[in-house]
């Protein structure tokens, strides 16, 4: 996440835009099919989008269901909007308000399903269905095999997006938690509450209620950071009354590897951010690798390098890094007979495309030069722009994906215009309704920053439902306090 470029206002009143059309294409849709049960056969395209995140779902909602027959493929039946999953963690907002169903798009066809392997030379996707619950666990694909099938493309999105990087740090994968979906901000909300019940019993020693209590967060990126903040206000506003004699045992940690937190943002912010987190007695450890975590008993114990003794604590936040979606991963290793090898990009693995998002075939020689794969795109985290360099945000996600739509909507391919990036800027929360935010025209910190925040969020939120939800959330919350009820 570090890099990670914040998503602003405008942008995301652009995308909430086309809620209404949304809505108004779900109805055509509805008219259209039921012409075409009467009438000849369709002769749309059959548009294909692999993945229902920032990408995918954005572009289901752009392309036209009068133009194209819009089909997606996701393991998870929702979209999940990230910005927010950090306040859902802590009971700041009901998870609800952060996810919007896919099914709402009406779309032609929707597969809760894995996209296995690619025929390209046939345009056929093979898919494999998800049989688990998806949204308790989007994270990393289960044991048990769903049935599978195959899906016939005109047009393909591949919008796979990424999965967290572990760096085969001993322990991350199994002890950890990650932050990428809805369901892992409810499994972090209950550990967070299990470890203060546990700490609360009159058989916990108070040596193990400093380990239960302590709260590790590793990346000091945007992700980490807000988490920090976000679990700082649940302790602070509602777990201190809740539990007065255990506050003195409470301790947030947040380590990283670099020499500062925050990097994308100018060094005075990124030192706010600091001194804002130091006031509020949020550890910032930089320049420290963790290199094992190991579950001992109700606790983890983490072995940091650069500290004599391992560190016990309640819960481990893992939020730094990125890897290849295992998909992607497949497609830029196999040659297909009589089409070739999809372009890699060296340093991310990610699917190469050229400035119109259509996907890149290794070129002959040393495979600098690249030829484009006929009817593909790639769209989101999974890919790297031919000339750009753009951070993995949902930004750039919801931006190519909403140009690749219009685009597909007119039918226009290699004389279209290119795809270019408007950067909106980037904000993070500190917690105790402070944020900080940078962009072209201006830097504010603070509680105006906070307020731009919530109102950026807020006006980005894509349903109709859900920009009356969140707010309604955080009036509740505000008079009531945050949910911190276990199921
Ligand atoms: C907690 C958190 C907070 C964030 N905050 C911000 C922020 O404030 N601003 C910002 O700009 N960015 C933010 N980001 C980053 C942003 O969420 C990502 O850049 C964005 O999600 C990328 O969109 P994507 O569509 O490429 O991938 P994703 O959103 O990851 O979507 C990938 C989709 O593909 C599906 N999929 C996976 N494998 C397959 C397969 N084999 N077949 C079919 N489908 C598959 C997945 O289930 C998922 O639906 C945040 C990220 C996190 C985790």
């Amino acid at each position: 996440m570090d890099g990670l470029t914040r998503i602003q206002c405008r942008s995301l009143m652009k995308l909430s835009s086309h809620v209404p059309r949304a809505t108004a294409h779900a109805i055509s849709r509805r008219h259209a099919s039921t012409l075409a049960t009467t009438n000849a056969p369709s002769t749309k395209e059959r548009v294909v989008i692999l993945g229902s995140g920032w990408a995918g779902y954005a572009a289901a909602r752009t392309l036209s269901p009068s133009k194209t027959t819009r089909i997606l493929i996701s393991p998870r039946s929702h979209f999940a909007f990230t910005p927010l999953l950090a306040s859902t963690s802590v009971g700041t907002l009901e998870f609800r308000a952060a996810i919007e169903p896919v099914r709402r798009l009406g779309l032609d066809e929707f597969h809760q399903a894995w996209a296995s392997s690619i025929d390209f030379k046939n345009k056929t996707i093979r898919v494999e269905a998800n049989l688990r619950g998806d949204v308790s666990a989007a994270t990393n694909r289960p044991e048990i095999k769903g049935e599978e099938f195959d899906v016939k493309y005109d047009k393909l999105v591949i919008a796979v997006g990424c999965y967290s990087q572990t760096f085969g740090i001993e322990g991350v994968k199994e002890h950890a938690n990650f932050l990428r979906d809805v369901g892992d901000a409810r499994a972090i909300r209950l550990q967070v509450l299990q470890a203060f019940e546990t700490a609360d019993l009159p058989t916990t020693s108070d040596e193990e209620r400093k380990k239960l209590l302590h709260f590790a967060v590793v990346g000091g990126g945007p992700t980490g950071i807000e988490f920090a903040a976000e679990l700082h206000d649940l302790i602070k506003d509602d777990l201190s009354r809740m539990y007065p004699k255990l506050q003195k045992h409470c301790a947030i940690t947040v380590y990283d590897i670099a020499p500062k937190v925050l990097p994308m943002f100018d060094s005075k912010l990124a030192a706010y951010a600091t001194e804002t987190f130091k006031r509020q007695g949020i550890r910032v450890k930089t320049e420290h690798h963790l290199t094992r975590i190991r579950r001992q008993g109700h606790v983890l114990m983490l072995q940091i390098k650069e500290e004599p003794e391992e560190v016990g604590a309640g819960i481990v936040v893992w939020s730094t890094g990125l890897m290849q979606n295992p998909l992607v991963k497949t497609l830029v290793e196999s040659d297909t007979e009589g089409v070739g090898k999809i372009a890699k990009d060296p340093r991310t693995g990610g699917i190469v495309t050229n400035p119109n998002l259509q996907v890149q075939l290794q070129g002959a020689g040393d495979g600098s030069e690249t030829t484009t794969l006929k009817d593909v795109y790639a769209v989101g985290d999974c890919t790297s722009v031919q000339g750009a360099s753009y951070p993995a945000t949902a930004q750039v996600a919801a931006q190519q994906a909403v140009y690749l739509a219009k685009q597909l909507n007119r039918g226009e391919r290699e004389a279209s215009k290119p795809f270019k990036f408007k950067n909106w800027g980037v904000m993070t929360y500190l917690g105790s309704w402070r944020a900080i935010h940078q962009s072209e025209a201006d830097n504010l910190r603070g509680w105006a920053a906070w307020v731009l925040w919530r109102t950026a969020y807020l006006t980005r939120s894509m349903s109709v439902r859900n920009k009356i939800m969140i707010p309604v959330y955080w009036v509740i919350t505000w008079i009531f306090g945050r949910d911190i009820s276990r199921f």
